[in-house]
């Protein structure tokens, strides 16, 4: 037997997922936005699964990540989110037709001195108020003509980031920034994309020609403080190892690294094959929920690198063997992720590596 830790990711809730958003977008094509392994999910086995119920192209943050999924077979349009990082990366993404997003001057540059093999579809990235990448609104006229002008480019396409879509309470910020896009992008008939998951669930204003969904797609709440369910949103990954070790510990017995935690009286400790090694952040406090055989029973002590400790008072029969769920169906990422001050996405990217991903189909998992 091998150790029992598994990130199990489900085509089925993945399927429904990418169906919730053409059901929200309906004019929209989607670039399924795949970057840091599919969220930690598996990078081709995301990519193959929505490129089968036929998501419309891919987001990836690197051509090392767009070169997988060509490399495997993936023949939908690849949007470099980071759009390239030096010229020298230019011959490659016109020899595997990737597509850049161009936020700054040097690429303006790099594109307009660039001879190659064959034209580059492009999109330009405006800041409308996120001032992480992108032209100012003002400077996309001229940019737009630099780029139609250079034989490197092809197609270009337009589009924006939003900054707090996913927060009820700056609506003004997000409105301010589909105003700004809109203005930018008035005089150009280009396609545009501005719309995250937060943006198509929550400003249908924002779907145009083009979505972006990341969070959404992988069963994440796209809004702060809400529920996936509330969305019709499934989750795709449950996280679930085994109890390794049952004991009975004593009143005031300290429970693993650290004297903080003591049995308040004589009670069953079990002992479950996952840590922070894993992935399962070790700042997780005392009295956080998992799964033990279904049901929530609450971790005690501090998360050690491959193990972590669990109060089974509630669960006086359970036993070596028995299955533990960090999160998943019944647990939601979202609920885990707000014990530790996060939000599932970063949950999602941490899975190590070393954890298998076993695909199902279907609620058999
Ligand atoms: C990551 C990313 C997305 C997806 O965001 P979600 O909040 O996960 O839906 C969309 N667009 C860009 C540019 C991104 O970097």
């Amino acid at each position: 037997m091998s150790r029992p830790t598994r990130a199990i990711v489900d085509a089925e809730a993945l399927r429904h997922n990418l169906a919730e958003v053409r059901r929200r977008a309906p004019r929209a094509k989607v670039i399924a936005i795949v970057k840091a392994n599919g969220y930690g999910h598996g990078l081709l086995w995301v990519a193959k699964t929505l490129a089968d119920a036929r998501a419309d192209a891919f987001g990836v943050a690197s051509v090392e990540e767009g070169l997988v999924l060509r490399e495997e077979g993936i023949a939908k349009p690849i949007c470099l989110l980071e759009g390239f990082f030096g010229p020298d990366e230019l011959p490659l993404l016109a020899q595997y037709d990737l597509a850049p997003v161009i936020h700054h001057e040097s690429q303006v540059r790099a594109l307009e001195m660039a001879r190659l093999a064959r034209a580059l579809s492009v999109w330009i990235k405006i800041d409308t108020g996120m001032h992480r990448l992108g032209f100012a609104p003002s400077a996309f006229p001229d940019v737009y003509r630099r780029l139609k002008a250079a034989a490197a480019v092809g197609t270009i396409r337009v589009m924006s980031h939003f900054a707090s879509a996913d927060d009820p309470a700056s609506g003004a910020v997000t409105q301010a920034q589909i105003d700004t896009f809109n203005a930018a992008a008035a005089g150009v008939d280009l396609e545009r994309s501005l719309a995250n998951s937060a943006g198509i669930v929550a400003w249908p204003a924002s779907h145009l020609e083009w979505v972006r969904p990341g969070i959404m797609l992988y069963g994440g709440d796209p809004q702060v403080g809400g529920a996936a369910s509330t969305f019709n949103l499934r989750p795709v990954m449950t996280l679930t190892t085994a109890l390794i070790s049952v004991a009975q510990r004593r009143k005031g017995d300290a429970i693993g690294y650290g004297p903080e935690y003591r049995c308040p009286e004589d009670m069953p400790v079990g002992v479950a094959a996952i840590g922070y090694g894993d992935g399962y952040p070790r700042r997780m406090p005392v009295g956080t929920p998992v799964l033990v055989n279904g049901k929530r029973v609450p971790i005690v002590g501090r998360v050690s690198m491959d193990m972590l400790t669990v109060d089974l008072r509630s669960q006086p029969h359970a036993k070596i063997g028995d299955p533990v769920v960090l999160w998943g169906a019944d647990l939601p990422a979202d609920e885990i992720a707000a014990r530790a001050g996060t939000i599932s996405y970063e949950l999602f990217c941490h899975v190590a590596k070393r954890i298998p991903r076993v695909a199902v189909d279907g609620a058999e998992a």
